[in-house]
């Protein structure tokens, strides 16, 4: 091998060095060796197959952009681990390609339909998002797809984009967030080559746009999106669009923008429920070749609650430190490993999700607690209710045992009323989302 990939590589690490914690840097990337270069890649091994999923998840990005910055984005990389299968007579090599520089569409593989799990939470989002992979432009156009943080916007976008790479090869396919077309866009007016930016995405087929809301406050950005979007309606071609709110929502988005955003299909993402989450976690350690107890995924899933995110992350934890161990996957190493990511967070309690209801429906938590029957007490009660079912999926006998000794039944009552009205009512809906928002900031 000659010096120079190994010198390339070097590089790439003192740009990661000087841009993550020591910490992170010794633990992660002191382990890798650079062994060999492929077709432009560089292989570089990593002491197990858990290193690779946790650089890919949590750095790669800079990775990325370490990469592209060092050598105009023309190699790659690919991490290999060794794997050894118990019983198996040699040790299985599982190698991961992790940089994508230079890939055109932007997508990467390891969003797919296939791996997502669908729940009530995300239900419509999911069977929209298909409909529109089986027929681009014939059904829903643009998808409006929204929801918080962590909840499976990105992965579902590019799942429509990577099954249509499979499905129909010839359509032109592009991914690409809200903020790189910003960082584009004043790179093309630096560079004057404004037209080349806007014929970039004019020729695509589909476009998967993703965090729209990041369009806020940026009126060139907005001009530039409201006539590539007209571009490509007019066209007859496919858009996506995700944010972390619904269209009007955006502050100082352009009316014209909302509205076109919403001409097609607007469908949101919430926080999944304790049942989806542990689903979740069987499915991702399925993924990796791994058994997850019940009582283990029942014990991360009701202490991550926010996000699909965290959840993967204190998995992909578990794992590692099982693998680097030796040790079983038990409640007591996933106490270990939750130990950490929780410290610095306030636990959502009962109390605390009463608390903020009692702020938005000007109550006192002891009125809503109590027994009395005024109309905005008993929504507000119910609205207490069906929050902490869904926030912290506990059960229904429990909910009432909180609410002063309430029968289960009661309960009930209340969780499918406000999910009607939520269902009916876009203003309560809203309201009950920001709720939500305030619990989960803590
Ligand atoms: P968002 O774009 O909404 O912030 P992402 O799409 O990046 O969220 O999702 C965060 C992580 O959680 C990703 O790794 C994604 O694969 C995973 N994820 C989210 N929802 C699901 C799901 N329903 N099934 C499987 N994985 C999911
Ligand atoms: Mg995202």
């Amino acid at each position: 091998m000659s010096a120079e990939p190994q010198a390339l590589w070097n590089t790439v690490l003192e740009r990661l060095k000087a841009r993550i914690t020591e910490e992170g840097f010794n633990t992660w990337f002191k382990p890798t060796r650079l062994i060999e270069v492929r077709d432009g890649t560089l292989l570089v091994e990593v002491p197990n197959p858990f290193f690779v999923e946790w650089i890919e998840e949590y750095y790669g990005k800079l990775l990325a952009d370490a990469l592209s910055e060092v050598n105009s984005g023309s190699t790659r990389v690919a991490f290999q681990a060794c794997k050894v299968e118990p019983g198996a007579a040699r040790p299985k090599f599982i190698r991961r390609r992790i940089v994508y520089a230079h890939n055109e569409s932007r997508l990467q593989e390891r969003y797919a339909f296939t791996g997502f799990v669908v729940g009530e939470h995300n239900r419509f989002a999911h069977a929209a998002a298909l409909a529109v992979a089986e027929a681009p432009s014939e059904v829903y156009n643009p998808l409006f797809i929204y929801g918080g943080v962590g909840l499976g916007k990105t992965h579902l976008v590019q799942a429509i984009g990577n099954y249509l790479l499979r499905t129909r090869p010839k359509l032109a396919v592009a991914y690409i967030p809200a903020e790189t077309l910003f960082i584009e866009l004043i790179d093309a007016v630096e560079k004057g080559t404004r037209m080349e930016f806007k014929n970039r995405y004019r020729s695509k087929d589909v476009l998967l746009i993703d965090d729209i809301h990041f369009l806020r406050g940026k009126e060139s950005l907005q001009e530039e999106v409201f006539h590539l979007f007209n571009h490509l309606y007019e066209g007859g071609k496919q858009v996506v669009l995700t944010s972390d709110r619904p269209p009007r929502e955006i502050p100082t988005l352009e009316e014209r923008l909302a509205s076109r955003f919403s001409g097609g299909l607007v469908v949101d993402i919430q926080p999944p429920v304790l049942e989806t989450r542990i689903a979740i976690l069987r499915r991702k350690a399925e993924l990796e070749a791994q058994r997850l107890p019940q009582d283990v995924a029942y014990y991360i899933a009701s202490r991550v609650r926010s996000n699909v995110r965290e959840l993967e992350g204190a998995l992909v934890r578990l794992l590692a430190l099982s693998s680097l161990t030796g040790r079983g996957l038990t409640t007591g190493l996933a106490e270990e490993v939750l130990h950490d990511i929780l410290r610095n967070r306030p636990r959502t309690t009962p109390n605390r999700i009463v608390k903020q209801v009692s702020r938005t429906f000007n109550a006192t938590v002891e009125d809503i607690k109590g027994r009395r029957r005024t109309a905005p007490l008993a929504l507000a009660r119910q609205t207490s209710m069906f929050l902490i079912r869904k926030l912290l999926g506990i059960s229904l006998k429990e909910i009432g045992r909180f609410f002063g000794g309430k029968d289960h039944t009661t309960v009930i009552h209340a969780i499918d009323k406000i999910k009607k009205l939520t269902e009916e009512d876009l203003e309560f809906k809203e309201r009950i989302m920001g709720i939500e928002q305030r619990i989960n900031r803590g």
